[in-house]
């Protein structure tokens, strides 16, 4: 009796074992559906008296909107995040317009473009920056903003690089003692500065949709699983499309000034299918001893060929192996301080001239543990 009801209770296991995997399988394996998919747009300055590679002309602004109104569904950040997520898709070829660091050139220029449209976007605000410097938006454009349809979210407070850490002196009685903040007093310190600069866009605008743009797309996995738990979406900059299997906690966003400003790259861009990654080795972007030398990637296939990979790392093409099913991309031992991307992309073989986009951020301190702008 005993052992009947123990072969019955391995059985249990087993089938639970077994049925947990098939529920794994159906979440990671999914069919690249057209309207699982959004390519999200990220501008800073519309003018060109500002810094060239973060500042798209007025002139070329209206380029791509009128391209957008031809081509695409542009449609509402949060609306459009809301569908993936809620898995009720969205309309093929969507695309959500968002700016950085409110800038009152947004206003001046890109905001009765927009208008003309009638283009829903949104903007990523330093709440403690907000009228007070003369290039910065004012919280009475805001407001008035708002009322015509923009929607605002959290930048942090004052534009820090985040995954700097603080010198803390401390006096022993006799002399300074300086050290490093640790990784718990360095976290509470930045969830304290996103908290504080949620509470002021709260107070400001009677709503809070707890977005984070991170300053610089600078992150890490610790800061993103800490906002993931704190309820918490994260925007990044790294390219690439996004779909319902993205990680929410780190968004890619394709940059749209600069030299990316073109609009024929940025329409390739823009006519990009998220990547299906089904597992990739590499869990955190910011660059320790731990970082692995190659990046192992296990994609769905069903859409494109794995040996039509192509993936570039700083400009130039990478050699790639394919190993088990597992693309394998070499990573170089010796990343480069600051800001860095592997981007991977696929021609789709259903979808004629579209191509599957991975972007995968690197972040690597300098040797002072700092990051630059
Ligand atoms: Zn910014």
């Amino acid at each position: 009796m005993y052992q009947s009801r123990l072969t019955l209770f391995v059985w249990l296991i087993a089938i639970g074992i077994v049925s947990f995997s098939q529920h794994l399988l159906a979440k990671t394996t999914f069919a690249p559906e057209l309207k699982d998919n959004l390519v999200i747009l990220q501008y800073h300055h519309v003018a060109t008296n500002t810094p060239t590679i973060t500042s798209t002309p007025p002139d070329v602004f209206a380029e791509h909107l009128a391209y957008l109104h031809q081509h695409f569904n542009v449609v509402a950040l949060p609306e459009a995040i809301d569908a993936l997520r809620e898995g009720t898709g969205l309309p093929d070829k969507s695309v959500a317009i968002t700016f950085d660091d409110g800038f009152d050139n947004i206003l001046t220029n890109a905001h009765p473009l927009l208008r003309k449209y009638n283009f829903p976007y949104t903007v990523f605000i330093n709440p403690a920056l907000i009228g007070h410097t003369r290039t910065q938006l004012t919280w009475e454009e805001v407001a008035q903003m708002s009322q015509e349809g923009v929607s605002f979210a959290n930048h942090t407070l004052t534009h820090q690089h985040l995954l700097n850490r603080r010198h803390i002196t401390s006096n022993n009685g006799h002399s300074d003692d300086v050290t490093i903040e640790n990784e718990t007093q360095w976290l509470k310190r930045i969830l304290g500065d996103i908290t504080q600069a949620e509470t002021l866009l709260k107070e400001r605008l009677g709503y809070s949709l707890r977005y984070l743009a991170y300053p610089y797309g600078e992150f890490n996995r610790t800061l993103s699983n800490a906002l993931s738990n704190l309820g918490y979406m994260g925007f990044a900059q790294h390219s690439g499309g996004v779909s319902s299997q993205s990680d929410f906690a780190a968004l890619p966003r394709y940059p749209a000034a600069g030299r990316y400003a073109q609009l024929g790259t940025l329409k390739i861009k823009l006519n990009s299918l998220a990547m299906p990654v089904l597992h990739s080795n590499i869990t955190d972007p910011e660059v320790t001893e731990n970082t692995p030398d190659e990046m192992r990637l296990l994609l769905d296939t069903q859409d494109f060929n794995l040996t039509g990979v192509n993936c570039f790392y700083q400009g130039a093409v990478q050699p790639t192996v394919i190993e088990n099913g597992v693309l394998i991309v070499a990573l170089s031992e010796n990343l480069p301080t600051g800001r860095s991307r592997m981007n991977c992309t696929a021609p789709s073989k259903r979808e004629k001239g579209r191509y599957y986009w991975l972007s995968q951020p690197f972040f690597k301190a300098n040797e002072n543990g700092k990051y630059i702008d």
